[in-house]
């Protein structure tokens, strides 16, 4: 198990939020490369939402073509750089490499896509340009992965493409939400740096569009919008005790965590409350920030929380606990967090039942809730003609990403609720396509 010091320096931090993916050099690519079998139909393809052809580009590295490597990555995905980064691949391409079944380490894919992607990245290789301009201009809410792949897609068909983003950097999730040991701010807006070149599209940044008025507009002045606006804050939990200082949601731990490092500091007991892959990334992150215990509670058994295994593995070896079972009634304190109050729970007939008498309190000084996202139903309501569901996500057909009103197209989180970027990115390639055919009339 690892321990870490409080970070008091650049460095210091750094060294505590190391690369877990590291960039290869290219004895490491080579060498990598030459495990590959380039199985025919090969599994990795499949399991890759965006369908990158990995025999192809391994073959391509190990050949020492690794700009025609790169290239084969970004045909098919924009964010080829930082997917390979911070993908699930343990369990989308390295978990489907027939390796596994020889119980052989997998090709490490994920690493190697960074390796090739980054070479170009370097070299601001402009393996695509932007089409003939046809007239047409479309305007994209949301700078993150879905905003910037239909950014790209939309310029290489010649459209005029705005993104309007309610932020001050590109790239969404891949800079606000990933944790700092996956990506580094510097390398995921690198690759926002040369795709915005390379394709010229224009981002309006601290520009969010929110009012009737702002989107009434954006209706007269663009041909197709296409929202990608991701999720909200963290949701509230409804309990006593929410407003205490150092009790703050997931996400907007770890946006300041990438954003301004040096102003977060942690307490000496941090409880984390949820079990999906942000509680996994919020824990490590705090025992990373130098907490000396740090608990994830989580109102479910071990076996049904939402995080992938290897995430909680990677929790674990920094020193994380899991404590499992337990619901959070209230965050006690007095005008700051002192503890949370559980109860514990258990599943009868497939329902969570709370235990009756056995509330306790588990002392700590700060509290991280990672128990989901709100979806920005305020800002989409504003929106004419357009349908959500009950749960505030945008309906749309899922063929063509078209919204209930005709002019609006959509993807990323805040129609799947959210989902890794990969997969944004994919359906985003996807939406492009089919606002160039509404646009051109054989949609
Ligand atoms: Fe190479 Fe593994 Fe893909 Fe086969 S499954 S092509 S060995 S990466």
């Amino acid at each position: 198990m690892q321990e870490f010091n409080i970070p008091k320096t650049g460095a210091e931090f750094e060294k505590n939020f190391e690369q877990i993916k590291p960039l290869m050099n290219e004895t490491q690519a080579y060498y990598e490369s030459s495990r590959c079998l380039f199985c025919y139909d090969a599994p990795c393809i499949s399991a890759c939402p965006t369908h990158i052809d990995i025999p192809l580009f391994i073959r391509q590295i190990n050949s020492t073509n690794v700009l025609g490597a790169a290239k084969t990555i970004y045909d098919s995905n924009y964010f080829g750089f930082a997917c390979g980064k911070i993908c699930p691949t343990e369990v989308l391409c390295e978990g489907a490499c027939v390796y596994n079944l020889q119980e052989v380490k997998p090709i490490e894919i994920g690493r190697l896509q960074s390796f090739a992607t980054s070479r170009a990245i370097r070299e601001n290789k402009k393996f695509y340009q932007a089409g003939k301009p046809n007239g047409k201009k479309v305007a994209i809410l949301g700078a993150g992965p879905a905003g910037i792949s239909c950014a790209c897609e939309l310029r290489q068909l010649g459209y005029e493409v705005e993104i309007f983003e309610a932020k001050e950097k590109p790239s969404g999730l891949t800079i606000y939400g990933v944790a700092p040991y996956k990506i580094t701010n510097q390398e995921a807006l690198d690759e926002m740096d040369y795709l915005e070149n390379m394709f010229g599209y224009k981002t309006k940044y601290n520009s969010p569009i929110k009012t009737k008025e702002d989107f009434n507009k954006l209706e007269k002045e663009y041909d197709a919008i296409f929202l990608a606006i991701g999720l909200g804050h963290t949701s509230t939990l409804g309990i006593k005790g929410e407003d205490l200082e150092n009790c703050t949601g997931a996400v907007e731990f770890i946006a300041e965590l990438r954003m301004n490092h040096e102003k977060v500091s942690v307490g000496r007991k941090v409880i984390v409350l949820g079990g999906g892959n942000t509680a996994m990334d919020a824990a490590s992150e705090s025992a990373r920030m130098g907490a000396e215990e740090v608990i994830l509670a989580y109102r479910r058994s071990k076996e049904e929380m939402g995080a992938y295994n290897f995430e909680y593995e990677l929790a674990k070896s920094v020193g994380v606990e899991g404590m499992f079972n337990v619901s959070p009634l209230e965050i006690t304190g007095n005008g700051k967090v002192e503890g949370v109050k559980f109860i514990k729970t258990k599943t009868e007939n497939g329902k969570l039942e709370n235990i009756r008498g056995s509330e306790f309190i588990e002392g700590c000084d700060m509290v991280i809730k990672a128990t989901g996202q709100m979806k920005q139903t305020d800002i989409l309501k504003n929106i004419s003609g357009i349908s959500l569901d009950d749960k505030g996500i945008v309906i749309v057909d899922r063929k063509t990403h078209q919204t209930s009103n005709p002019k609006f197209f959509s993807a990323g989180d805040i129609i799947t609720g959210g989902e890794e970027v990969v997969n944004a990115v994919a359906d985003a390639t996807t939406a492009a396509g089919c606002i160039h055919s509404y646009l051109n009339g054989s949609l």
